[in-house]
């Protein structure tokens, strides 16, 4: 209640802006999960640099949430500012390709070990398209994901698994097209039974997983597990497909590099943009072998993997000055120390209250979590409080604090300081006090 007061006395313009944009947006946001943000009304915000942004009130904030990783690089990167600046004096958009596109896809597949890309306006845009392919070339139907997985708006993704083993809508999914148990089956995290199970029938076409769950806390792989999901595909006939989406936080080349993965399809998005919408996808020669018949066919056109800005000059500038001078080995040599520190300061206020929660690293991202360690999404799910996190991130937001929401997360950047990781450990230490006492 007092968090709520004070949220409101210092965020006066924003109320405002909020009440007037009531009249003109749904829900009075231009997205509605703008709305799922801590305090009675969202911050307008006035600009961001680095690792920091101010709100209209002249708040100032330390941001952990860094646009969910479109801007893990940091905000208003000199280098993107500029390569957008100049594009946009040689002109945005064509339809033809430029030779930065070139550049970007020769360090995609470097980073990444996979030699062919394209180019795509969302990760949501570039995981729809992997399974259109995926489907295009295995001539199978089905796809399989994980219980609690996120992979953007991809309607057949947006899937859980029922109290009787079903796959199901996911609560909150708006309209989706067709029942999702005709297209996708969810398995557990960490379970290759599961697995096994369902790619026996010869009938998947693709395994669409992150290498670590990210939404829903993040939730590392058992040993091994990858392997033998590699393994498994490979038995069945089944395509893999790794979103690294969030998971490039381990390093430049995401976790395929990191763990030495061998997917059939790698894909990326926002944060290789510096903050300018970009998504792509990368994948084998073999699946670009059986995919030249339709791309050299008259109807590629109308193959359903497109849109008219994806590719554009724009977003090839925006990629290459964003993987020129950042995610860089040298950038996570100094975010990933970070990362750490902010575990440990966490995990020492938690143990200094007994409480049975963890905090959980991936390179630059760390979360803590309101249980053990879990193995799956739905044990991690199991464990979600919102109004204990409505609290702490209320109460880290009125101190100049901001965390990811829908989970407890933060991410480093380069512009971050051991000082910024220091003022949300004694935040959150005041946080747990004002619980307890
Ligand atoms: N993949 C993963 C793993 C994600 O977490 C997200 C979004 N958070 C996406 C894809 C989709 O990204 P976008 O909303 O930019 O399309």
């Amino acid at each position: 209640m007092a968090e709520d007061e004070r949220f409101l006395k210092t965020h006066k313009v924003s109320g405002e802006l909020s009440n007037r944009a009531r009249h003109s947006m749904l829900g009075g946001v231009p997205m509605p999960w703008m709305t799922r943000w801590p305090g009675s009304h969202p911050v307008f915000v006035k600009s961001a640099s680095g690792a920091r942004f101010t709100d209209v009130d002249d708040n100032e904030y330390v941001d952990f949430c860094l646009g969910d990783t479109g801007a893990m690089t940091g905000h208003a990167l000199p280098a993107v500012t500029d390569a957008i600046v100049q594009q946009a004096r040689r002109g945005l958009t064509t339809m033809l390709p430029t030779e930065d596109s070139l550049w970007v896809a020769e360090e995609l597949a470097s980073r990444f070990g996979l030699p062919k890309w394209q180019f795509t306006l969302s990760a949501t845009d570039a995981n729809r398209f992997v399974l259109r392919i995926a489907r295009q070339v295995s001539k199978r139907q089905k796809i399989v994901v994980h219980d609690w997985c996120y992979h953007g708006t991809v309607d057949e993704t947006l899937v859980i698994i029922d109290e009787r083993g079903r796959t199901i809508s996911r609560k909150g999914s708006i309209g989706p097209q067709v029942d999702p148990a005709l297209t996708t089956v969810a398995v557990p995290f960490n379970d290759l039974g599961a697995l096994e199970k369902n790619l026996s029938g010869g009938d998947v076409a693709c395994v669409l997983i992150e290498p670590a769950l990210t939404n829903i806390g993040i939730v590392l792989p058992k040993d091994g597990y990858h392997a033998k999901v590699r393994a498994l595909t490979k038995k069945f006939g089944t395509l893999l497909a790794l979103d690294e989406t969030h998971t490039i936080s381990a390093g430049p080349g995401g976790c395929t590099k990191a763990w030495s993965l061998e997917p059939d399809f790698v894909i990326v998005g926002k944060t290789i943009g510096g903050g300018v919408p970009v998504g792509a996808f990368g994948m084998s020669d073999e699946i670009a072998d059986r995919l030249s018949a339709v791309i050299d066919g008259h109807e590629v056109d109308v193959s359903g993997i497109g849109g008219t800005l994806s590719g554009s000059a724009l977003a090839m500038a925006a990629m290459r000055a964003t993987l020129t001078t950042s995610l860089l080995a040298e950038q996570f040599e100094y975010t990933i120390p970070l990362a750490s520190r902010w575990v440990t300061g966490v995990a020492n206020v938690c143990a200094s209250h007994n409480l049975p929660w963890h905090v959980q690293q991936l390179g630059c991202r760390a979360e803590y979590w309101f249980c053990p360690p879990p193995t799956n999404g739905a044990d991690a799910a199991a464990a979600v409080n919102p109004e204990l996190e409505d609290f702490l991130h209320l109460f880290a937001l009125n101190r100049g604090v901001l965390l990811t929401p829908f989970h407890n997360m933060a991410l480093m950047s380069s512009f971050h300081t051991n000082d910024d990781v220091d003022l949300h450990t004694d935040v959150f230490s005041d946080a747990i006090s004002a619980i307890v006492s």
